[in-house]
């Protein structure tokens, strides 16, 4: 396989992960960045992740618009990846998700989401709240133009997760499985910190020294890194289109 082969075998088994961890549902989505060319990413067409195979990916640029004629209906909110991608060089690969257990942490200002679990320390130190309320006033909360996913993308800033007020999240990373897993991770720290706050008392975040000494020396393809996405992959019944790091 081509190495854009492999990548887009990688994007489809992403989609199938986030369906069966139930961090997608209907709605959301994941995209990658073009690996030879920064200006384009790939993304589904509209579709639940569930059903998602390679045909049904889609190359955009990153104002949202198909880079080769397509007649099927898109993602209304693909301007999400894009802002993203042309906010942060950095950036590879981007999920949004509706996941429900962090809901609250964009609407209530009294806890902030961050992490508290070890699992949890690859969302960072700080996780902003984007508000589509403050510049476009009333909408319908959706990001469904390039001005809006650009306005998301300076709130999410140098960080690796925006909640969006009343709506779901922003999740980006170097790569596909960095940001599969922190998008697993992430409603499981929300949990965490939720049923924390309701026994009552003061909650221990984790230190920023906690947080560095998690995040430092896991590449996206460690082989510790690589065996939840086997594992993942392997629930969602997608393990025979998983290659392992080394055969890549
Ligand atoms: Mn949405």
């Amino acid at each position: 396989m081509s190495k854009l082969d492999n990548l887009l075998n990688d994007l489809v088994i992403a989609n199938r992960i986030l369906a069966n961890e139930d961090v997608v549902d209907a709605y959301g989505h994941v995209s990658v960045r073009h690996p030879d060319d920064p200006s384009r990413f790939f993304l589904a067409r509209s579709l639940a992740p569930e059903f998602i195979t390679r045909d049904d990916i889609v190359e955009l640029t990153l104002d949202g618009k198909p880079v080769r004629e397509e007649k099927r209906a898109l993602y209304l909110e693909r301007f999400i990846h894009g802002g993203i991608f042309e906010a942060r060089p950095d950036v590879m690969a981007v999920v949004h998700a509706h996941a429900e257990d962090i809901l609250p942490f964009g609407l209530a200002d009294g806890t902030p989401l961050r992490p508290v679990i070890h699992s949890g320390s690859f969302i960072g130190s700080r996780v902003p709240v984007w508000d589509i309320a403050d510049k476009f006033g009333d909408t319908n909360l959706l990001v469904a133009n390039v001005e809006q996913g650009q306005d998301l993308a300076k709130a999410l800033d140098s960080h690796s997760v925006a909640l969006m007020r009343g709506h779901g999240f922003a999740a980006a990373a170097r790569s596909l499985i960095e940001v599969v897993r922190m998008s697993v991770y992430l409603p499981r720290n929300a949990r965490a910190l939720w049923r924390a706050r309701q026994l009552g008392g003061e909650v221990k975040y984790l230190s920023q020294g906690e947080i560095d000494a998690r995040n430092r020396g896991y590449s996206p393809y460690s082989v510790e890194t690589w065996r939840a996405w086997h594992y993942w992959a392997n629930k969602a019944g997608v393990g025979d289109m998983v290659t392992r790091p080394d055969q890549k």
